[in-house]
């Protein structure tokens, strides 16, 4: 059985490794004897393994080998292999007092990095992140007006360029992940809309490793976010989750639903925000009425308690302190919309958890037995008997996070053939 739903798929594909004699395991050796490997089992165990240390940041190898089912000379073999390739580290046993002989401790490397870019109205954010999701680096670079597609790549392309030397010394930089607020077809890295950016048909993607020299991917920021939250947040280990973010801009969401980040064909999938809640309700950009990110709206919270935009924890305090029955009223309206398009959720997906994230997380917290009974009065009662509705943790690192996984993914799937490739460039 295996700890998380990421590994599902990499376990159908699993088979016993069989070492061969001829493997050369000694040092400096690996690389080239592993390169070009013809042994599917061993390449899938690898990137099997390298996934398991990064998305949970560290692992005895008896902890890896009990939840592989590999046994632990085939763990060893590998993890050294992994060692040789500088992926993971390995350290003394945490645990002083364990029986028989120590089960070394397995880290991912913190020299492999990814980095991370995140447009938005008023800033960029580029990032600098190690395998196992720690932030190194977060640089944000505001704008004075909105950006276009061209100029935050040039922003990007300037900071990263910026760093370039601190980064040659000291990472092995993997890529480059984008997370965009707006409908992206990952395949290609094509912004198709991002409507708050007054972005259509961009190839940041492109644009940016022709900058950079990176290898650059581009996807939907709230199903980066469901994913970064569904492996290092409030949903690791859930193979059913439903991950809902309210911003300055909008509501973003996505989809894991049995382990999987459902992407739909072309990568629009989970677009939340565009759930139908009100029949009278207000004209949305998407060309409908009465989406849910027409009704429930971080803007309507700020102006009714006199704040200026600012921080979250400033936007909860003030809702919890308030007092005021128009507040309180504005609250419950608004989680009476969020109610309706998450009983639909409920219905559809039956999730384990809803993950609540940015104003969302604070408009809950104002008031979560209002949300809770809702949810569970207009759902159907078996499905709404299984859900719990929990706040998001990974809080300003997220995007940072869920955008390096992007970057992170190639070389999960195929750790040798993947430095390989970066290595011929
Ligand atoms: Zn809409």
């Amino acid at each position: 059985m295996f700890p998380s739903a990421r590994y599902s798929l990499a376990s159908k594909r699993i088979d016993i490794l069989k070492p061969k004699k001829q493997d050369g395991l000694g040092s400096g050796s690996v690389m080239s004897n592993t390169a070009n490997d013809p042994d599917p089992a061993r390449r899938n165990n690898l990137a099997l393994l390298l996934s398991m240390v990064h998305h949970r940041k560290v692992l005895s190898r008896v902890q890896l080998a009990k939840q592989t089912g590999l046994n632990r000379s085939t763990i060893s073999t590998l993890i050294a292999q992994l060692v040789a390739l500088d992926l993971v580290h390995e350290t003394a046993p945490s645990g002083a007092t364990q029986v028989g002989r120590p089960s070394p401790d397995v880290h991912p490397s913190e020299s492999i990095a990814a980095l991370t870019i995140n447009p938005e109205i008023d800033a960029i954010t580029i990032g600098l992140v190690s395998l196992g999701g720690n932030v190194i680096k977060k640089i944000r670079y505001e704008t004075e007006r909105i950006p276009s597609a061209q100029e935050a790549v040039s922003i990007a392309a300037a900071v990263i360029a910026g760093m370039r030397s601190e980064l040659d010394a000291n990472y092995r930089i993997v890529g480059v992940g984008i997370a965009v607020p707006g409908l992206v077809t990952p395949a290609d890295g094509v912004v198709q809309h991002a409507p708050h950016l007054g972005w259509r048909n961009e190839p940041v993607a492109g644009m940016l490793a022709a900058s950079t020299g990176y290898p650059t991917q581009a996807a939907n920021d709230a199903s980066l976010g469901a994913e970064a939250e569904s492996i290092f947040g409030a949903g690791a280990e859930l193979r059913n989750l439903i991950y809902l973010n309210g911003g300055a801009s909008g509501i973003g969401g996505g989809i894991i639903a049995d382990g999987k980040l459902l992407s739909g064909i072309s990568g629009y999938a989970g677009e939340l925000g565009h759930t139908f809640v009100r029949t009278d309700g207000s004209p949305c950009y998407c060309g409908a009425r009465g989406c849910l990110e027409t009704e429930v709206q971080q803007s309507r919270l700020l102006e009714l308690l006199g704040l200026n935009g600012g921080e979250l924890g400033q936007l909860e305090e003030a809702l919890i302190a308030a007092e005021r029955p128009d507040a309180q009223a504005e609250v419950e309206r608004q989680l009476g919309y969020l109610s309706i398009a998450l009983r639909n959720a409920v219905n559809i997906f039956n999730p384990g958890v809803i993950l609540l994230d940015g104003f969302l997380s604070v408009l809950y917290a104002a008031a979560p037995a209002v949300l809770d009974s809702l949810l569970s009065s207009q759902s159907m009662s078996e499905p709404a008997g299984q859900v719990r509705v929990l706040r998001a943790t990974l809080g300003s690192d997220l995007m940072l996070i869920g955008a390096a996984e992007l970057a992170f993914a190639p070389l999960l799937m195929d750790p040798v053939g993947f430095l390989n490739s970066l290595a011929k460039g």
